[in-house]
C-alpha cells in the first residue's frame, strides 16, 4: 500500500488506480504541494480574511514568494504547450493537485497562481470576455459584439458582463469573442477572438463583485490586426480548447471542497463541545449524540460514496484529455461539468445541516464554499446546456443499438426455429 500523503485526501483505492500514471516529478510535486498547503496556506486563511478590508493585495504576497521558491508555481501550465514556462504535468496529474487546492480553502489556488479564470489560460492576468448583457450567451452563437477589420486594425464594439478577473489591477489583456462574419453559413465560423489590452481607449466598466466579475463596454476599441487569435472565424475552436481543461480544474477543486465539507461534518458530529460549552445537562439525542443518529451516519456514507464516484468521473475526463485533447473528451468533460458541482453542493449542504445555524454563517467555510460552487452550475456553460449536449450525444447511439438489437433478434429466432419452437410475440 502506498504511503503518499495524497491518500489522506482522496482514497487509497483511487490512488492505486492512478499511481502508476504519475511521474516521479508529479509525485514529488504533489507531496510538496500538500506539505505547503498544510503548513503555510491553511494556517494563514484567517489572516487573509482579516486583510480583505485593509490590504487585500497582502493576502497572498508572502505565500506566493514561498510557492515560487518551492517550484509550486503555475502547475496548470503544461510544458507540452508552453515548453519555456510550463511544468511537465499531465491533465490527470494536475487534476489531483487541483482537488487538494480545492480542499485547502479560498486562498490556496491563488497562492500557487492556479486560480480561475487564468488556469487553462496564461501566465499574466487575463479575462475571457464572451457573455453579453441581454443575450442568451450560454449558446455562444448568439453573441453580438462586433469585430470588424478596418485596414490594419480591428474595431470592437460590444457590451459584455460577468467577465471574471477583469477588475483585477493585474489584468493586462482581455480575450474578446465577437462576431466577425455574421453572414457566414456555418454559424460556428462566424466568431473570432481578439486580444484587447485592458487599458485600450474605449474599454470601461465597473466591478460586479468583490473579486471582479465585471460589466464591460467595448466602444470602438481599436487593436492591431496582429491581435487576432488563431485566425478569422476560429473563435469556437479557441473556447473549446481553453474551456475543456479549465472546466475539469473547476470540477476537481469542487471535489476538494466537498471533501473538506465532509471532514468538517465528521468533526462536528463527533464534537462534544456543544454540550460542554453551554453546560447543558446531557440530554439523550442532542449535540455530540448526533453521530449516533442514523440519518447523520447515512448522510456521511452518501457523501463519501458521491465524492468517490465524482472523482472517478473527473479522473477519467482528465485521462481522456491527456490522450485525445479536449476535443476528444467532450462527453467526459460535459458529464463531469454537470455532475460534480451538484454533488459538491449536496455534500456541503449536508455538512451545513449538521452545523445548524453555525453552518450558514462565516464561522466555518461552508456557506462561502456553497455560494461559490453554486455559481459553477451557471459559469462555463449552465448545467442545462451540458445535460442537453450529453443527452443528444447519447441519442446518436440509437442507430447502432437498433442494428445490434435486430442482429440479436435474428439469431434468437434462428435458435428458436432450430429448437422447433416458435414465438408469436
Ligand atoms: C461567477 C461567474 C463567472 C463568470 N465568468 C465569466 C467570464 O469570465 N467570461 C464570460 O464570458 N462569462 C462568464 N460568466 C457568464 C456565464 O458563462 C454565463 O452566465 C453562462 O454561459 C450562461 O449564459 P447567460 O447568463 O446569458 O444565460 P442564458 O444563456 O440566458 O441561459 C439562462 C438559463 O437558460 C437555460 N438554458 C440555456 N440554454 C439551454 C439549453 N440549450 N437547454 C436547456 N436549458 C437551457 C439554463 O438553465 C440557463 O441557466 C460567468 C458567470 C458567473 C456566474
Amino acid at each position: 500500500m502506498s504511503t503518499h500523503p495524497i491518500v489522506e485526501y482522496t482514497s487509497s483505492a483511487s490512488w492505486a488506480m492512478i499511481e502508476d500514471k504519475f511521474s516521479p516529478y508529479a509525485k514529488e510535486t504533489l507531496a510538496k504541494l500538500i506539505k505547503f498547503l498544510e503548513e503555510e496556506v491553511r494556517p494563514a486563511e484567517k489572516l487573509a480574511h482579516l486583510q480583505i478590508p485593509e490590504d487585500p493585495a497582502q493576502r497572498w504576497k508572502t505565500l506566493k514568494e514561498k510557492a515560487k521558491k518551492l517550484g509550486l508555481w503555475n502547475l496548470f501550465l503544461s510544458k507540452a504547450h508552453y515548453p519555456e514556462f510550463g511544468v511537465p504535468l499531465s491533465n490527470l496529474e494536475y487534476a489531483v493537485m487541483a482537488e487538494v487546492l480545492g480542499y485547502s480553502g479560498f486562498i490556496a489556488s491563488e497562492s500557487v497562481n492556479c486560480s480561475a479564470p487564468d488556469t487553462g489560460n496564461m501566465e499574466i492576468r487575463s479575462a475571457f470576455a464572451m457573455t453579453e448583457k441581454n443575450v442568451a450567451s450560454s449558446d455562444a452563437t448568439n453573441i453580438r459584439t462586433s469585430i470588424r477589420r478596418e485596414g490594419d486594425e480591428i474595431v470592437i464594439n460590444g457590451h459584455k458582463w460577468w467577465i471574471s478577473g477583469a477588475g483585477d489591477p493585474r489584468c493586462k489583456v482581455h480575450l474578446v469573442m465577437g462576431k466577425s462574419d455574421a453572414n457566414n453559413k456555418d454559424k460556428y465560423n462566424q466568431q473570432s477572438v481578439v486580444l484587447v489590452p485592458a487599458d485600450a481607449p474605449g474599454v470601461f466598466g465597473y466591478d460586479d463583485a468583490p473579486e471582479g466579475h465585471c460589466e464591460i463596454i467595448y466602444d470602438n476599441v481599436r487593436v492591431p490586426l496582429s491581435n487576432l487569435v488563431l485566425g478569422w472565424g476560429r473563435g469556437f475552436e479557441i473556447i473549446q480548447g481553453r474551456l475543456g481543461p479549465g472546466r475539469i480544474h473547476h470540477c476537481m477543486r469542487s471535489i476538494g471542497a466537498a471533501q473538506a465539507a465532509l471532514d468538517l461534518m465528521l468533526q462536528r458530529v463527533t464534537d462534544p463541545r456543544p454540550k460542554d460549552l453551554w453546560k447543558i445537562p446531557r440530554l439523550r439525542g442532542t449535540n455530540s449524540d448526533l453521530v449516533h443518529k442514523g440519518t447523520v451516519v447515512a448522510d456521511i456514507a452518501k457523501s463519501r460514496a458521491e465524492i468517490e464516484g465524482a472523482r472517478l468521473l473527473v479522473l477519467s475526463a482528465a485521462l481522456q484529455i491527456d490522450k485525445y485533447k479536449a476535443k476528444g473528451a467532450l462527453k467526459e468533460i460535459g458529464i463531469a461539468k454537470f455532475v460534480v458541482p451538484s454533488m459538491a453542493l449536496t455534500v456541503i449542504d449536508r455538512a451545513i445541516q449538521s452545523f445548524g445555524a453555525e453552518g450558514v454563517c462565516q464561522d466555518t467555510s461552508l456557506a462561502q464554499r456553497w455560494a461559490g460552487l453554486r455559481t459553477l452550475r451557471i459559469a462555463d456553460g449552465p448545467d442545462a446546456v451540458h445535460i442537453q449536449q450529453v443527452g443528444q450525444r447519447e441519442l446518436k447511439r440509437v442507430p447502432y443499438l437498433t442494428e445490434k438489437t435486430r442482429e440479436i433478434q435474428k439469431k434468437e429466432n434462428a435458435i428458436l426455429e432450430k429448437a422447433g419452437l416458435k414465438t408469436r410475440l
